[in-house]
């Protein structure tokens, strides 16, 4: 064993994570960079953590002999770690754990090992009385100024963490043993590269069209496939067991056919009441409340696009409100909202949980708007279902749904690719760092623009799409070939 070797707490839960990220970070390979919604949150996160000290510190005022020790960083041969938080209880010279972190409940199945890695290091050098997670408590509202002792829970996991401690004191002997591969394959690696932060290490060269574009195939089957030799979709065997949905994304993939369900699009298309509305809002979320009425990691809704069409061949009319002033940007979203959505009509959203939540925290915000918005939430239809459910399922979607999938495909001409916002998680740092006083004027006025231009794709491309699907069925055909 090289005495050289070093298993941080961060590497032990990249190995947790899975081994090969673990090896990846001890030989030093470079790391696909991070979404910056990803980034967002880390920072939002040290933000949170910050505002932790402040309420320990108020704490330990409160009791007699106890002071605050932050980030002290201990060993245990090769094992070390940096401790967020300790309480040192000097009348009885005995130590809390404290690990705080910035979601609004305990995951055992995260904080439980964190916590035990820390404990087997810590209990080395002194006594450990109890160990606690401190997290945001999902039910505060904000209400003014932010009241830590209510903003924060600190939840005791003592038994359970000592119960994980022999478990990871074995469990980081195996991650030692990782680092010091000369050779990842060695490790193993995950079923599911699609976020993948390491492609290279695991699936070099990963034919466009893979098996992981199957969807919902479960590890164990991906596993056999990889022992028959099969990487690409048009080398799975036809007798291979999967479902009808996994079959059917096998056999368009092979053969380039598109499926359509004719009875179920016309059913749904009977469904569909004029006006016709195309929602989409856009949100960030913030760790911290930001305004009265806010939860912790709530999403700050700041914008929405709406397209409607108010009869069969009428013109197509356009909406759209965007807070790109710093402060709060409800009051004026509900407004606008109220004013330009109707009474009546069907409202369709892609992946409409998104939208659906919004809705929720919208009548709950503004009681006065609470019956409109719950009449919105029920005329809500979710557009992605129809290729997401398969009803219209073109080999190019590969297995998925998303509009930045679906879009291209069938409606090539329509393209994010040229807009400088061109993802969700762009928009949402962008309004993070116009609120946070980040940006010069010059910069929030042409961001202000990429933003609306970014909106209003969304929901256009939720016209033509729903334009093509109704084409494909009053054709009876299928619509366009890959
Ligand atoms: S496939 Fe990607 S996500 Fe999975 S272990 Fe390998 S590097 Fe990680």
């Amino acid at each position: 064993m090289s005495t050289e070797t070093i298993i941080t707490k961060s590497d032990y839960l990249a190995f947790l994570e899975s081994p090969r990220h673990l090896w990846a970070i001890k030989n030093a390979v470079p790391q696909l960079p991070y979404d910056p919604l990803a980034l967002h949150q880390m920072e939002d996160g040290k933000r949170a953590e910050r505002l932790a000290y402040d309420y320990l510190v108020d704490l330990v005022k409160t009791r007699p002999g106890c002071r605050l020790l932050y980030q002290q960083n201990f060993e245990d041969g090769p094992y070390h770690t940096r401790i967020d938080f300790l309480i040192h209880d000097t009348l009885s010279n005995t130590y809390d754990l404290i690990e705080a972190k910035s979601s609004t409940g305990l995951d055992k199945a995260k904080h439980l090992p964190d916590l035990a890695f820390q404990l087997a290091i810590l209990q080395k050098h002194l006594e450990v009385s109890r160990c606690y997670v401190l997290h945001l408590n999902k039910d505060y509202r904000r209400d003014g100024e932010l009241e830590l002792d209510k903003l924060f829970i600190l939840a005791d996991v003592t038994d359970d963490v000592k119960n994980t401690t022999l478990d990871v004191i074995l469990d980081r002997a195996q991650a030692l043993c990782v680092a010091q591969l000369e050779n990842p394959t060695e490790a193993e690696h995950c079923y599911n590269p699609r976020q993948c932060p390491y492609p290279g290490i695991c699936h070099p060269n990963l034919p466009d069209d893979s098996i992981y574009n199957i969807a919902y195939l479960r590890a164990n089957k991906k596993r056999e496939l990889l022992d028959l030799g099969v990487r690409d979709i048009n080398d799975v065997p036809d007798d291979f067991p999967l479902n009808a949905k996994q079959r059917r994304i096998v056999d368009c993939a092979k053969n380039g056919h598109i499926h359509v369900e004719h009875d179920e699009l016309a059913r749904l298309f009977e469904t569909f009441e004029y006006p016709l509305w195309f929602l989409d809002y856009e949100s960030c979320i913030s760790a911290i409340p930001l305004f009265d009425g806010h939860q912790p990691q709530q999403q700050v809704l700041f914008q929405y696009s709406l397209h409607k069409i108010t009869q069969p061949g009428a013109d197509l009319e356009h909406f759209e409100f965007l807070s790109f002033t710093p402060g709060n940007p409800y009051p004026h979203l509900m407004e606008s909202l109220r004013h330009h959505l109707g009474e009546t009509g069907t409202i369709f959203a892609w992946h409409k949980s998104f939208e659906s939540s919004r809705n929720k925290e919208l009548a709950q915000l503004f009681p006065d708007h609470a019956a409109f918005m719950d009449s919105v939430e029920t005329r809500l239809f979710d557009l992605e279902d129809i290729p997401k459910e398969h009803i219209y399922y073109h080999p190019g979607f590969k297995g998925r749904s998303s509009i930045k999938v679906v879009l291209p495909t069938l409606i090539p001409e329509l393209s994010y690719n040229e807009l400088p916002i061109n993802q969700g998680s762009k928009a949402s740092v962008a309004w993070w760092r116009m609120n946070a006083g980040e940006m010069e004027e010059t910069e929030r006025v042409k961001t202000q623009q990429d933003l609306l231009d970014y909106c209003h794709l969304d929901t256009l491309a939720m016209v033509k799409l729903f334009e093509f699907f109704q084409n494909v069925l009053h054709s009876g055909e299928s619509g366009k070939t890959s």
